[in-house]
């Protein structure tokens, strides 16, 4: 079959393969129909990210992922023909948390992740997966399914905020979202369904596509900060830039008891200079709360079907208009170069 690699550490060095079909005893064979790409990849291409299995030179790139089963084993609650999402993350098998199944909060670091870090992903022609890592799709979601991944990060940051805030009695009303990207728009369409009044802040204009799809949802969009109401206070802040000085700019913009989920990073070094003891008094003297919070659990990919399945009832085509470039497996590299009407990419794994 083919599929899509790199060999970590090299930078440029994704090429398509001829590569052994996956070993599918015990598991489901899908096949992998469309697949995001997104900063992660671009690292991993990079070579500053990403880690082959053991035992092997090349990795097999693809985490956000929709497949279509093919092959079920004996006694699976899944049948051929269903669309499935992959779980990204695999548990480590010494810490605490993962020993619950809660991956996403493993604290050895030793946890592998699907087409990131020391197992393959699903960026080829076959892919196999055990069922209790695989999340199925309605027919209703469609093609949006591969939003399902981002969506999960959406909404673990959620879950952890409304977990979090159960220190205090916190009735949000006003959320702010920094980053008008996939996670950005879908932790939009997330909130506007708890019923929040979302703003939506970006870099981009306020008449491009991704300000568009926030004011589709009923969400304002900012253009930067200056396009923020002056004085108002968020109870809810979701950080999905990984720009790290607008963490602190955002901060200050959080209200009494309000929580600030961080969902996004940038590699290497950067310095500013803060009014780091403004940032303490804020902090202390209003109880606030900041949380970081990365990739997601089975219960959060199984929100984010549903918050998909609930956008194709209340805004149809919405989502699908996130998805708005498709290349194929060879053009992968083409995926990676940013374009400005970009929002997501994705490779269609059988076209030519
Ligand atoms: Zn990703
Ligand atoms: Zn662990």
């Amino acid at each position: 079959m083919r599929a899509g690699v790199v060999t970590p550490g090299v930078k440029d060095s994704y090429r398509v393969l001829e590569m052994p079909a996956p070993e599918a005893e015990g598991k489901v064979l899908f096949r992998p129909d469309l697949i995001g790409i997104c900063g992660t990849d671009q690292e991993i291409v990079a070579g500053l990210y990403g880690e082959a299995p053991p035992g092997e030179d090349v990795l097999i790139l693809g985490h956000e992922v929709l497949g279509t089963v093919l092959e079920v084993p004996a006694g699976s609650r899944l049948k051929a023909g269903d669309r499935v999402v992959p779980i990204v993350r695999r548990p480590c098998d010494h810490c605490h948390p993962c020993a619950l199944g809660q991956w996403d909060q493993c604290q050895s670091g030793d946890y592998t992740e699907r087409g990131i870090k020391g197992r393959h992903g699903s960026l080829s022609e076959r892919a196999a997966a055990s069922e209790p890592f695989l999340v199925r799709i309605a027919a209703e979601v469609g093609d949006s399914g591969v939003l399902v991944e981002p969506g999960s990060v959406v909404a673990k940051a959620w879950r952890q905020a409304t977990l979090a805030q159960r220190r205090l009695p916190w009735v949000p009303r006003r959320a702010l979202v920094t980053g008008a990207g996939p996670i950005g728009l879908l932790a939009a369409l997330l909130l506007t369904q708890q019923g929040l009044a979302v703003t939506v802040m970006d870099q981009v204009s306020a008449q491009s596509g991704r300000a568009e799809a926030a004011r589709a949802l009923g969400a304002a969009y900012a253009e930067g900060s200056a396009g923020l109401a002056k004085g108002t206070a968020f109870d809810l802040v979701i950080e999905a830039t990984g720009f790290s000085p607008l963490v602190f700019e955002a901060a200050a913009w959080l209200a009494p008891g309000g929580a600030m989920v961080l969902t996004g990073v940038t590699g290497g070094h950067r310095e500013v200079e803060e009014d780091t003891n403004q940032f303490n008094q804020r902090m202390v003297l209003q109880n606030q709360l900041m949380v970081g919070s990365v990739n997601a659990g089975r219960e959060d990919y199984e929100s984010a079907v549903a918050m998909l399945e609930r956008a194709a009832k209340d805004h149809p085509g919405w989502s699908q208009a996130l998805i708005t470039r498709r290349v194929s497996l060879a053009e992968f590299p083409d995926g990676l170069l940013h374009q400005p009407d970009d929002i997501k990419v994705v490779v269609s794994v059988g076209s030519a």
